[in-house]
């Protein structure tokens, strides 16, 4: 059977190829067949927005389909950003860059003593027939004040993982995807395909 992921992102790409190999006969981009479609995601949850990309694929191009949603959830913020992490600043992508996001993430937690932390990513894959199986991952962690490291994207130069003296940006794409949030849902899905 051929897989569509409902992305462009190389790095999530390259990860769900790998670890979803054995499953499928071919895994494509959305890049790779051609399909230019954006998803409006305005679910109330990281599984909904998750489903939603995949039902549209599975739709248009009549394979099954995979798509991801993930986010930072920060516990003195009630939660937030969550599922708005990508446009925290604004709502559009000129005001929403990761140093914009990052900026107001730490001015909100300006004399907050709780900074635990953790990104959250569901992952949604749907079959042609309608079959539905969703899987979350969660990597926990906490927000320090100064970043550091140049790896990674978005929150990662101010997130420390559990147990980790690195912040998520000093970890090799290796050591991240080991732990992170989106390694641990495409592992969970893949134990229930
Ligand atoms: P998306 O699921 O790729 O749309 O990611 C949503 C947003 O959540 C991103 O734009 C980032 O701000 C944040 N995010 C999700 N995963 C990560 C991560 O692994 N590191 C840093 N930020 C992340």
């Amino acid at each position: 059977m051929k897989l569509i992921i409902a992305s462009n992102n190389a790095h999530k790409v390259r990860e769900i190829k790998q670890i979803l190999a054995g499953k499928f006969d071919e895994i494509f981009s959305l890049n790779e067949v051609g399909v230019f479609h954006e998803t409006i995601e305005d679910g109330s949850s990281f599984e909904e927005n998750a489903l939603k990309k995949a039902r549209e694929i599975a739709k248009i191009t009549g394979c099954a389909a995979i798509a991801d949603d993930s986010g930072l959830c920060v516990n003195a913020l009630g939660g937030a950003p969550g599922i708005y992490s990508a446009r925290y600043a604004g709502d559009c992508s000129e005001h929403s860059t990761d140093e914009a996001n990052n900026l107001l993430l730490i001015k909100n937690l300006e004399g907050k003593a709780d900074r635990s932390a953790y990104y959250s990513c569901a992952v949604a894959l749907v079959y042609p027939d309608g079959r539905e199986i969703v899987a979350e991952g969660y990597m926990h962690g906490s927000i320090i004040d100064s970043p550091r490291g140049t790896r990674g994207f978005g929150y990662d130069p101010f997130f420390l993982p559990e147990g980790e003296k690195r912040t998520a940006a000093e970890l090799s794409d290796e050591e991240k995807n080991a732990i992170s949030h989106r390694g641990r849902a495409l592992m969970a899905l893949l134990n229930k395909i």
